[in-house]
Formats: structure tokens, sequence, C-alpha cells
């Protein structure tokens, strides 16, 4: 079976199985183990589970390249981190997720790497960068402001330069979006959000065409010690089954709520690209109160979960500040639209 012979939504669904032997699951089981018995495929599980492999296997497929998973989606960044030679020049973006912007100012700070932000819409700022510098780490839609960058224009041109891409691409996932084919070199995934779904795991995935690079990520997952739990391997997959069914219905929600939301008055601006799960809305009045009364839309950080989630991102001191004070990132889950507005139209009405 090769997922370039169907459509990724059936791809997903059947891809990461046991071979169609009688007797054997349909599903690939749990496998609790840290260790094997020695000459086979598997041997240690910190170097690979067939739980994971699953996993990896209808990832790598989605994105159109081979996948890697790790413990969480930092674990992931860093382990593509890592790969870097001391000293590279490095773009990143101005407001990149948190984890991320902060880790890379780490780097910065300790001499490890040059680091550059620019903004991700601004294509001809970044272009004229590129000929000096060795990575392109990209968000888009960015987290949380919702900018999007031109990733076919910047990836092509990075290509010529002969600069590495990385495409954190989380919000948009590979149901819209498919950077590997727009010519990137790394796609990366928080898993614990929309593409496990169910918010009840943490996990990370790199997805690459070049199986040197792949590998090289393969002995930073050991020596990193960042490999993911069978349990949430198994997890992860289960929830992927549904990844297509639930991105369209919550992405349908956003886009009925961000209509009404327009026009409401006490949001002063809304963020949304047209598309995808994820918006942000800044508001007339106290955002954390907005925040604390609502009923239905669970108050927590994450996103991409079946169930709602809001959040005034600036409650986290390291957010950064190029993100206003006032702006709550809704994450649409998949619940009635009726009821998610009810709801936040209540909670807005007394901010
Ligand atoms: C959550 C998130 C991450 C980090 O993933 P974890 O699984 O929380 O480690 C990276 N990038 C984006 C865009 C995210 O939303």
């Amino acid at each position: 079976m090769d997922y370039k012979d169907m459509d990724p939504s059936t791809w997903v669904v059947n891809s990461g199985r046991p071979p169609a032997t009688p007797s054997n699951p349909v599903n690939t089981p749990i496998f609790p183990a840290s260790t094997f018995h020695a000459g086979g495929a598997y041997e240690y599980s910190r170097e690979g589970n067939p739980s994971a492999s699953s996993l990896e296997e209808a990832l790598g497929g989605l994105e159109g390249g081979d996948a890697i998973v790790f413990s969480s989606g930092m674990a992931a960044a860093n382990s593509l981190m890592d790969l870097w030679p001391m000293g590279s020049k490095v773009i990143a973006p101005t407001t990149a997720y948190t984890g991320v912007a902060v880790r890379l100012r780490e780097l910065h700070e300790r001499g490890q790497i040059e680091l550059t932000t620019c903004d991700v819409t601004e294509t001809q700022v970044i272009t004229d960068l590129l000929p000096d510098y060795h990575i392109l780490w990209l968000e888009s839609p960015t987290n949380p402001l919702l900018d999007v960058a031109e990733l076919e224009v910047l990836l092509t041109r990075a290509r010529d330069c002969g600069v590495t891409t990385i495409v954190d691409n989380t919000f948009a996932s590979p149901v819209r979006q498919n950077p590997l084919a727009m010519g990137a070199d790394f796609v990366l995934h928080s898993v614990t959000k929309i593409l496990s779904g169910h918010s009840d795991l943490l996990m990370g995935a790199v997805i690459t065409s070049d199986r040197t690079a792949w590998e090289q990520l393969q002995v930073r997952r050991v020596l990193l010690g960042a490999m993911p739990s069978p349990f949430d391997c198994y997890l992860a997959l289960r929830g992927l089954r549904t990844l297509f069914i639930r991105y369209e219905k919550s992405e349908y929600n956003a886009i009925t709520l961000v209509s009404q939301l327009e026009s409401h008055p006490n949001v002063s601006r809304v963020r949304y690209p047209g598309w995808g799960t994820i918006a942000a809305i800044e508001v007339v009045g106290s955002a954390d109160q907005v925040c604390e009364s609502t009923r239905l839309w669970t108050y927590a950080t994450s996103l991409g979960g079946v169930e709602s989630l809001l959040e005034r991102r600036r409650r986290w001191p390291l957010e950064s500040h190029g993100v206003p004070e006032n702006l709550i990132r809704l994450s649409f889950g998949i619940e009635h639209p009726d009821d998610l507005w009810t709801d936040l139209n209540q909670a807005l009405s007394n901010p």
C-alpha cells in the first residue's frame, strides 16, 4: 500500500496496520517493552518500538516523507536544532511558538547559533537575507498571531540558496498544507495538538524526504532519549484515524463563529486566515475575565482537541511581547457551533 495511490483521508485510516493475515489484530497493539529478544528489527525501545513504527508509517504518508516521532513537539524541535553545526546562521519568525522562540534565543545567547528574527509575512525581507544564512525556521500560520507566510516562494528561494528549511505545520496540519511538496526539508509537528486530537498525550514528529537526515534524527532521538511511550503512540494513531473529520468540523465551527465575532461590539480584532481550526480575538475589557466566564469553552492552554479551548496567551511571562495583552487564542473543537456561540457570546458580553 502506498500513500501516493490514495487520498490522504483514506491513507490515514488504513496505514500503520499489521499484515492482513488470519488472527492478526486489525490494529497494532501496544508493545509495553523496553527490550526485545536479540537479533531482530527491534532491540531496545529507546531506538524503536512497533507501536511507534505504525504511527510513523501513517504520519509519513500524510506529509509525503519518512516520519520520526518524539516524546513532545519540543523534543522534536530540539532534535532538529541538535543537527545544526556550531555557528549556524538561523532565520526564525519574530513570534514563533513560545518554546521554540525561547530555545532559539538561548542557543543564540550561548553563541551556538546566530539568530535573526523576521515577520513571516515579509517575504522580500526574508528572501533578501537568505543567501547569508544556513537555516530558515518557519511556522505558518503562526501561533498565536495566525500570520501566514508565502511558503512556496520562501521555500523555493531557500532551496536555491542551499538553506535548510523547517516548517512547523502544527496549525495547518497535513489536511491543509504539505510543506515537503512545496520544497521544505523538514516538517515539524506537535502531535499533541490536532493530529492526536484528544488532549490526552504529548508527542512530536518530524517528517523529511531526506533519508540521511532521517537517519541522523533517529540517532538524535536515541541519544537525547526522546522516544514517546508505546501507549502514547497507540493513542496518537487512534486519534489520527479521525483527523480529517475532526479538522473539517473544527474548521467549520471556526469559520461559522469568526463571522459572528467580527461584528461583536466587544471584539476589537479577529485574526483568522480564512481556514483552519484556530483563531485569535482581541477583546475590549478584561480578557482574563472572558476566559474565566465561559461554561462550555474550557479555559486551558494547548489546542487541537475535540473540545474547544480558549486562553489569553500573554498570561505566560515568556510569550512574545508582539502578542497583544488582550489577545485570546481560540481552538475550535467539534461541538455544535450554536452552543459554542451562545457560550462565547455570554462570556464576551461583560468583559
Ligand atoms: C504546541 C506547539 C509546539 C510544541 O509542542 P509540544 O508537544 O507542546 O512540545 C510547537 N509548535 C507549535 C506551533 C505548537 O502549537
